[in-house]
Order: structure tokens, then C-alpha cells, then sequence
């Protein structure tokens, strides 16, 4: 299965996806999880992506392109993957056009999950992350614990530098300018579905999987 999670941040494509990906033993392809391993390791692609980062700007084009083919092409796609993040530009979504093409892969399904700005706000401020698993906590919904270790992998759990008013305001901005007409694009072919994001985890993750299947 080949999917594209679409939407702006903190919808729960992050979260959906890693329901996906357990259920149907695929991975989950996130451009945000990669460049943030990167900027941990503060490796060239990290060191020059952090800044853009930190200010809730987009990585250029060309680097994520690269990411992308390096990660799509490794064994374990071999069978379909889930990009959550990514496509984010028109260009992207063209490149992503192109290498389909070029590795013979099936048409992507492509869903959308819908929450209004206000409740994306009110989440991201709240929002809290395993450094080391990228688990997902929120101080009000799904408490980390006291300890801050994450339950599952022992890793430290933080909130992300872009998650602040300033930064996720200029994020939302992003996705209206840049990453919203691909909608457009790809609801003018087959498989595009959307899907409220306004539900428990667990009725829209149901809606998912009823698409999926
Ligand atoms: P995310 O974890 O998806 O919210 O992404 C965090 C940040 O990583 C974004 O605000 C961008 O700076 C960068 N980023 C992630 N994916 C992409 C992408 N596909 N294109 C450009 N920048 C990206």
C-alpha cells in the first residue's frame, strides 16, 4: 500500500500513520522525523536544516527530494510506504509524480485530515515528544509521565522548539501558502479522501482503515 497522509501540522498524520504502519507492517515516512535525526546528529544535512527548522520554515525542495529517494528505495519499501510530511510543495509533489514513474510504483491514495487552525493551536502548545521514538504525549489529553521518560523506549520526552505560539502561527501560514494547493492537485485524480480530524484517535483512525480497505 502506498499513502499519502495529508495535512497541516498537528491533525495527527504523525500519529495515524504509526497506527498504519503497525497494522500493515509498512513503514512510516516522515521528512520531519529524518531532518530532526539529522539535526540531533548534526550531520552537513542537519546543520543546515536545523535553522530553517527551529523557525518552522521549509527545508529547500532539493534536499528533501534527496531524502526521500534514498529512504523510498531501501528494502523495506519494498512493499509500500506511508509519507507523512512530505509532499509539502507543488514541486515536491511533482518530483514525488516523477519518481513514481521512474520506480514503477502503483498510484498513491491520498488522505486528508481536516482540524481547524484554532484546535491545531491548542494542541501544538500542548504537544509533547520522545526525543529518541517520536512518541507522541499532550499535557492535557495523553499526559507524559512525571518522569519524562518515554513508557515505551525510555527516551527523554520534550516539546519541539517549533512548537511555540510564534513558530506554529508561521507554520500554519506555510501550509496555507505552499502546502494547501497540492490538494487541488491531487483531488482532480482518484483516491483522494478526507477525513475530520476533530474525533477521537481511535474513530479516525476507523475511517481510515474503512478507506483503506
Ligand atoms: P513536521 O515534523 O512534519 O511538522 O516537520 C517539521 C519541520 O521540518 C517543518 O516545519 C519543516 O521545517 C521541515 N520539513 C519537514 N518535512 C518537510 C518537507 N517535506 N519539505 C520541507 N520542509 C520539511
Amino acid at each position: 500500500m502506498y499513502l499519502i497522509l495529508f495535512g497541516a501540522p498537528g491533525v495527527g498524520k504523525g500519529t495515524q500513520a504509526k497506527l498504519i504502519s503497525k497494522h500493515f507492517n509498512i513503514p512510516q515516512i516522515s521528512t520531519g522525523d529524518m531532518l530532526r535525526e539529522a539535526v540531533h546528529l548534526q550531520s552537513p544535512l542537519g546543520k543546515k536544516a536545523g535553522e530553517l527548522m527551529a523557525h518552522g520554515k521549509l527545508v529547500p525542495d532539493d534536499i528533501i527530494l534527496e531524502l526521500i529517494r534514498e529512504r523510498i528505495t531501501r528494502q523495506d519499501c519494498a512493499d509500500g510506504f506511508i509519507l507523512d510530511g512530505y509532499p509539502r510543495t507543488m514541486i515536491q509533489a511533482e518530483e514525488l509524480d516523477a519518481l513514481m514513474i521512474e520506480l514503477k510504483l502503483p498510484v498513491f491514495r491520498c488522505i486528508e485530515i481536516v482540524v481547524p487552525d484554532a484546535e491545531i493551536i491548542r494542541r501544538l502548545v500542548h504537544r509533547r515528544v520522545c526525543e529518541h521514538c517520536a512518541s507522541d504525549y499532550n499535557l492535557i489529553t495523553n499526559p507524559p509521565p512525571p518522569s519524562l521518560l518515554c513508557p515505551h523506549c525510555g527516551g527523554r520526552i520534550i516539546q519541539r522548539k517549533d512548537d511555540n505560539e510564534h513558530t506554529i502561527a508561521h507554520r500554519l501560514e506555510v501550509y496555507h501558502e505552499y502546502t494547501r494547493p497540492i490538494k487541488d492537485y491531487y483531488m482532480s485524480r482518484a483516491h483522494f479522501y478526507t477525513v475530520h480530524g476533530m474525533q477521537d484517535i481511535e474513530k479516525v483512525q476507523e475511517q481510515i482503515f474503512a478507506l483503506i480497505h
